[in-house]
């Protein structure tokens, strides 16, 4: 183990590279959000479409808004949705442990015979 090789000058959080404008055959325009947390999202939608007001972040799930320096405040009046994530988390990981315990289980039988 040498170490040493530490990554230098990545850019969290950078976004796609190369992001090219190629001919499409239907004209769209990006139209930039920002969410609470200083992510932009840029969604592009048809020229002849009106842009929402808000696009929700899709790396946080926060809603983003159209001004940079004013993004929409980040909902606090959901903790029932935090809490279900959080529930839905905690559910499939025991789950998962279920699984396991099961197959466990079943490989132990199979050696008993
Ligand atoms: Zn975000």
């Amino acid at each position: 183990m040498a170490g040493g090789n530490a990554i230098r000058g990545t850019r969290v959080g950078a976004g796609p590279m190369g992001e090219s404008e190629r001919g499409e055959s239907a004209p769209r325009r990006r139209v930039s959000y920002w969410c609470a947390n200083g992510h932009e999202s840029k969604p592009s939608f048809a020229l002849d479409a009106e842009e929402p007001e808000s696009w929700d972040c899709p790396r946080c799930g926060l809603p983003g808004g159209r001004d940079e320096q004013a993004p929409p405040a980040a909902p606090r009046n959901e903790p029932y949705k935090t809490h279900l994530a959080y529930v839905k988390e905690r559910r499939s990981d025991e789950d998962g442990e279920a699984i396991l315990a099961e197959a466990l289980e079943k490989l132990r039988a199979r050696r008993e015979l």
